[in-house]
């Protein structure tokens, strides 16, 4: 016998599916979303909806965006010679927060990891390398996180991109070890982003 009506039950379970959401938080948030009038119930919902219909992945750097290329990728400021490869969206997101970083991006939607059956080719290497064929990048920063897969990927690829005469860095440690680069501060980043080294 269940606690609550179906109807409620089953809001619950689609809440139970975001993560970190266990059942009593799911129940709490979907009593609140129970509390809403039509307005601010149709406002949470068209945002979901838009967000699925609109974003798109920027088809030069692979980050989330509205509009293709994406503001940074279309940003005459942005210095187009310098590439800043990270694993996900949010970690673009975690640098662009530092303020400092004035170049472009590629996000790779992962890192090598043959333990899970991800290799090469089951991340956007083959189009960072077309990027870099077209000739106008100097350096590529490998900012994948500072974990065995995301050294390993780093490694992968400054062995791709030397030949072509491009300077490959990695930016310092001082990012824990395990790491993610989405939950890394600010200053921890922007330090670790002036102390890169070539590799
Ligand atoms: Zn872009």
């Amino acid at each position: 016998m269940s606690e609550y009506a179906p109807s409620i039950e089953k809001l619950i379970e689609s809440f139970e599916r975001l993560p970190s959401i266990g059942h009593k938080t799911a129940a709490r948030l979907a009593f609140h979303v129970l509390d809403w009038n039509e307005e601010e119930t149709n406002a949470f919902i068209s945002s979901i909806v838009t967000a699925k219909k609109n974003l798109k992945y920027c088809s030069k750097c692979f980050n989330i965006t509205d509009n293709d290329p994406c503001p940074i990728c279309s940003n005459p400021r942005r210095d187009q010679s310098t590439i800043c490869v990270v694993e996900d969206v949010r970690d673009v997101a975690a640098m662009e927060r530092t303020h400092e970083y004035k170049g472009v991006y590629h996000v790779l939607h992962g890192s090598i990891s043959p333990m899970n059956g991800v290799g090469p080719d089951d991340i956007k290497i083959k189009e960072l390398l077309s990027r870099l064929m077209e000739g106008n990048v100097k350096e590529v920063i490998l900012a994948t996180n500072p974990r065995v897969e995301g050294e390993a990927t780093a490694m992968y690829i400054s062995k791709l991109i030397k030949p072509m005469g491009i300077n490959a860095t990695r930016i310092a440690h001082g990012i824990p070890v395990g790491g993610d680069l989405e939950y890394t501060d600010e200053i921890t980043l922007t330090k670790a982003l002036e102390g890169r080294r070539e590799i």
